[in-house]
């Protein structure tokens, strides 16, 4: 037998576990059990058409290949991205560790203290630096920052605004270009209108509600913006600022010029360029908008002792909760990214970060200095890491180009140059020597960085940053590397135990995937150099849409989405192309069933669309007269269906050819939701359903690891007419004939990440695809039957099977005072995480093991589960002293000096045999939310000051 086969590593049951797998689902062969699980009329008729899956050790040598024919050269083209350093002390302990990149988001708040910490340092950084109050936990990128930006202040606009009708938004001429693409893509179907011009032509209407400045400007400029906002509050005008989050450092801070709102990237703090991601970008804002600032906002309260948690704040704002009521559609972010950008404060601390952000600013000094006395204009008056020079662009380029060296060619005569962390002094000649060669003169040399100003003394920062004990304790290496273990020791993560989170898909994140993820030429290429230079990249892309084309059946794919989210907006803004190319300007309504997840109506909504809800029946399943009845009834604007399959309710609904017919006889198109794909690759497809397109999770189906809430990439697949409506780029030609606008600030999104799922399915191949589906579905089942007599599994198909998952009731138990949250704390102590709570049913939990997972691993979930049952049995609603209810337990309660429980210390944390050889220990008893909500502490305050509260 072939050892060297890569799904034999990936997928978890061993041939020799089938047989007894198979017995106790009931069935005689894996054969019997696919047929009983999907509809016959949509199963695929013939293999994959995808090239013989590569051995680990082929798909090394081949990513290594590709890697070479990327062209790694020194980019100073800016516009938002910026070469960085990343500390190879949080590359190695962070970047590279499944303790860190496999965690989820951090849901379960007792097991997650070490991230929810991580994500604290950062938003406090994040609040530091920009002079803000409030700030989230990572948005996607700036662009889509910006444009959350831009709607949350429609949103709040004031009561007059709204009566009258207020929708006009400025957008200062110095934004970047993919940034002002997006917020066009998200204000034409909001009816915002833009009026992009220059803030000081800018006539200050009552028409307006709100402005978006960038700080520095695209070109590197640093504007005196304190006028223009002054004047913008007189006439109510909200503010908003993209701002450079190094240039900080060394600027006035937003919130001292009077900002409402600030976004950025934190890329250049210690993340690798990745050609366009994945990195975390930040929004902060005032404490007064904390009820409508987009993502997730870590906050401090207390657990049941009273002693210090952290958890995820103010969730009723989510659009888990709001669903066509949200005015943002975020889910999965950056976290992972923005841990590693908050880690890197953490690092450095003040001085550290003073000390990067003045070299590059002496740097960007020194290089003008010298080039001016080479005989260069340069145009900005006042910068931080960009100048501007008039000069022969067709002249300097081939010399740049043969030195290895990229700028930003704006026009014939205007070449800008952005300088960076990693901007040495031999860098700095070399640039010099480029325009000296140009100008036909001898290059001048430099030895060190001058001490020159760019910056007007006016504009320079006067305030204190990273003043909090974490960013002044952890900087030097032993210190840090020990910070990083001791959060990551707090959090369980998919190197402990599985965590069978329905939905959400958490397989194995393998080693060979995410290998390259540390090499410089993926991670050290700039989003917009010419394409000749990232070939590597080029190929990677094309053959992963290639890949995901033959997958899903369709004819085209675009990668730019940053999530599953921006991917239903990305498909539905596709859809609306589409509608509106054939003149059909009407069609508005988006028909969705209840059980769908919450962003699929808030995307919709986003998409300028009307959500009609359609009933489920008692099985679960869509109703197809409902849909029907409300297909025709809209028949006239209908724009599209949104479908998950199979269902959120983890059947394969058998009338779904039906359904997509109905929809498309009465003119609209569907979409279908693929967070489920997992169930489907190999078996049948989007395109066989009767879908027009589709967004995949890659990281839930194609491995991309979830990183404790992100990175995220969220293709859509779309059938031959909507091809041409794929999203483009401003900088880099992307997308069809009549591209929308962009959707994601980088031409191909996360290009960095893609690696991954390139991997995955390259060394898997049609046959290890095919049977990780199938093993995921008999991992389900299998877990199906073993908890039958112990719990109820809520739906199933017609033949009596769950599909990739399962939801089971937590209802029942309520008469015994058990709530469905009780069990997934408790599953704590026998050192699981829970399955997801109460989506999309309240009251129970869904369970989706992947097919990454051992019998053996299923065995011991399922003793949990089963004992918990008993658990529950021996409870009563009377006397809420149990161990359910008093969950999870912490290693300070059984070695406290009292124990005053009515159960033993070994039933509280050693309830089954297998807990004692790999204990899991959450660091803190249950968290409160609701105290937390009230009392909201969203950045690193001194622990006396929660005292106080
Ligand atoms: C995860 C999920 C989404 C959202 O995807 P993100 O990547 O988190 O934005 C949408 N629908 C379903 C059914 C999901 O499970």
């Amino acid at each position: 037998m072939k050892t060297d086969v890569f799904a034999l590593r990936h997928i978890g049951p061993r041939e020799s576990d089938i047989p007894q797998m198979l017995k106790t689902v009931g069935v005689d062969s894996l054969d019997q059990l696919i047929y009983e699980t999907i509809p016959d009329d949509i199963r695929l008729k013939s293999e994959l058409d995808l090239p013989e899956a590569l051995s680990e050790n082929e798909f090394l040598t081949h990513i290594h290949k590709l890697a070479d024919r990327n062209k790694v050269f020194k980019s100073y083209i800016g516009l938002g991205y910026h070469e960085s350093f990343t500390p190879s002390v949080i590359k190695r302990n962070i970047l590279e560790n499944p303790g860190w990149y496999t965690a989820y988001t951090p849901y379960q708040a007792e097991i997650a203290q070490g991230r929810l910490e991580a994500l604290l340092n950062f938003q406090t950084m994040v609040c530091d630096l920009t002079g803000m109050e409030l700030a989230n936990a990572s948005l996607l990128d700036e662009s889509t920052a910006a444009a959350e930006a831009m709607t949350m202040l429609y949103d709040v606009r004031s009561r007059d605004q709204k009566k009258n009708k207020v929708n006009k938004f400025f957008v200062s001429e110095e934004i970047l270009p993919q940034t002002l693409s997006l917020l066009q893509t998200r204000a034409t179907p909001l009816d915002i209108e833009l009026v992009v011009g220059n803030h000081e032509e800018f006539g200050f209407g009552d028409d307006f509600y709100g402005a978006i400045l960038q700080y520095p400007g695209k070109y590197g400029q640093v504007h005196d913006y304190c006028g223009f906002i002054s004047k913008a509050k007189e006439s109510d005008i909200k503010i908003a600022m993209a701002a450079d989050i190094l240039s900080l450092a060394a600027l006035t801070s937003p919130g001292e010029l009077g900002a409402d709102v600030v976004v950025g990237t934190t890329q250049r703090f210690g993340i690798p360029l990745g050609y366009g991601g994945p990195h975390a970008a930040y929004f902060a804002t005032k404490e007064a908008y904390k009820r409508n600032i987009p993502g997730r906002i870590i906050g401090l309260t207390k657990d049941t002792n009273g002693n210090p948690a952290l958890r995820m704040a103010l969730q009723t704002r989510e659009q888990h909760i709001k669903r066509d009521k949200a005015t943002s559609n975020i889910c999965t972010a950056q976290v992972l990214l923005a841990v590693m950008a908050g880690m890197y404060a953490v690092y450095h601390g003040p001085k550290g970060i003073e000390y990067i952000a003045g070299k590059v600013h002496s740097s960007a000094t020194t290089l003008a200095d010298a080039l001016e006395k080479l005989g260069y204009y340069q145009a900005n008056t006042a910068y931080f890491d960009t100048i501007t020079l008039k000069a022969d662009a067709a002249k300097i380029k081939p010399i740049a180009e043969k030195q290895e060296i990229n700028f930003l060619y704006i026009d014939e005569n205007t070449v800008s140059v952005a300088l960076n962390e990693a901007t040495s002094v031999a860098d700095i000649n070399a640039i010099i020597a480029v325009f000296a060669e140009a100008a036909g003169k001898d290059a001048i040399s430099i030895t060190e960085l001058k001490e020159l100003k760019a910056i007007p003394a006016g504009m320079e920062r006067r305030t204190p940053y990273l003043e909090n004990e974490v960013f002044n304790s952890y900087h030097s290496e032993t210190e840090l590397m020990r910070y990083i273990k001791k959060l990551e020791r707090k959090d369980l993560a998919l190197n402990h135990s599985m965590i069978s989170l329905g939905s959400c898909t958490m397989k194995l994140n393998a080693a060979s995937e995410m290998l390259p993820l540390s090499w410089a030429q993926w991670g050290n290429i700039h989003p917009f150099v010419p394409l000749d230079q990232a070939e590597g990249y080029q190929e990677v892309l094309k053959n992963l849409e290639h890949q995901l084309n033959v997958i899903t059946g369709f004819a085209g794919t675009s990668l730019q989405p940053n999530s599953g989210a921006q991917g239903e907006f990305a498909g539905l803004m596709v859809i609306r192309a589409y509608h509106q190319s054939r003149g059909d300007l009407e069609r508005n309504i988006c028909l969705i069933p209840a059980s769908a997840h919450g962003t699929n109506p808030a995307s919709a909504v986003m998409a300028g669309m009307k959500v009609v809800v359609t009933k489920t029946d008692e099985n679960g399943n869509i109703d197809v007269e409902d849909v029907r009845e409300k297909a025709v009834q809209y028949k006239d604007n209908l724009a599209a269906l949104m479908v998950t399959y199979p269902s959120t309710h983890g059947v394969f609904e058998s009338s779904i050819r039906e359904i997509t017919r109905i929809i498309h006889e009465n003119g609209g198109q569907v979409y279908m939701d693929g967070a489920n794909m997992n169930a489907q690759v190999g078996l049948t497809n989007p395109a066989t359903i009767g879908a027009d397109v589709c967004h995949l999770n890659l990281h839930k189906t194609f491995a991309i690891p979830h990183g404790g809430g992100g990175p995220g990439v969220g293709p859509i697949c779309v059938a031959e007419h909507l091809v041409p409506f794929l999203p483009s780029n401003p900088v880099v030609g992307t997308g069809g004939e009549n591209a929308i606008s962009a959707i994601s600030a980088a031409p191909w999104g996360s290009s960095l990440a893609c690696l991954i799922s390139y991997g995955y399915i390259s060394m898997l191949g049609a046959d290890g695809l095919l049977d990780s589906t199938i093993f995921a579905i008999l991992n389900a089942n299998y877990i199906k039957n073993r908890l039958d007599g112990h719990f109820d599994v809520l739906y199933t198909g017609e033949r009596g099977r769950a599909a990739h998952e399962m939801i089971v009731d937590c209802r029942p138990f309520k008469k015994n005072g058990i709530e469905v949250i009780d069990i997934a704390k408790r599953l704590m102590d026998y050192g699981f995480h829970a399955p997801t709570v109460s989506f999309p049913v309240g009251g129970t939990i869904m369970i989706e093991p992947t097919e990454s997972e051992s019998l053996q691993e299923l065995d011991r979930f399922c003793d949990a589960m089963i004992s918990i049952r008993k658990e529950i049995d021996a409870a009563t609603a009377e006397d809420p002293n149990n161990v359910l209810k008093n969950a999870p337990h912490t290693l300070a309660m059984l070695t406290a000096d009292s124990w005053e429980f009515p159960y033993s210390r070994e039933k509280a944390a050693y309830p089954l045999d297998y807990i004692a050889d790999n204990k899991f220990w959450p660091t803190v008893r249950r968290a409160d939310d609701a105290y937390g909500d009230r009392n909201l502490i969203c950045t690193c305050a001194p622990i006396e000051a929660y005292a106080e509260a």
